[in-house]
């Protein structure tokens, strides 16, 4: 299982990440990208997801495998 997260230290709020992954990302009130608690785990990185980190400017998006 995959932890996936936004580190907020890097963010700096692009949402190119929500471009590529709607479903996923979403932004507090500043216009920071989180991932809601219940779109953090993952058994497999799906695509959309996969190029949202890719494309992220900041390398914020953080994935930790925890199998
Ligand atoms: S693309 Fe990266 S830096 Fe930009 S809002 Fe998304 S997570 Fe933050």
């Amino acid at each position: 299982m995959y932890d996936v997260w936004v580190d907020s230290t890097r963010c700096q709020g692009h949402a190119r990440c929500f471009a590529f992954a709607p479903d996923i990302f979403d932004f507090d009130d500043e216009g920071y990208a989180f991932i809601p608690e219940d779109r953090s785990q993952h058994a497999e990185i799906p695509e959309d997801l996969r190029l949202a980190i890719a494309n992220c400017p900041e390398r914020a998006i953080q994935v930790k495998d925890n199998t």
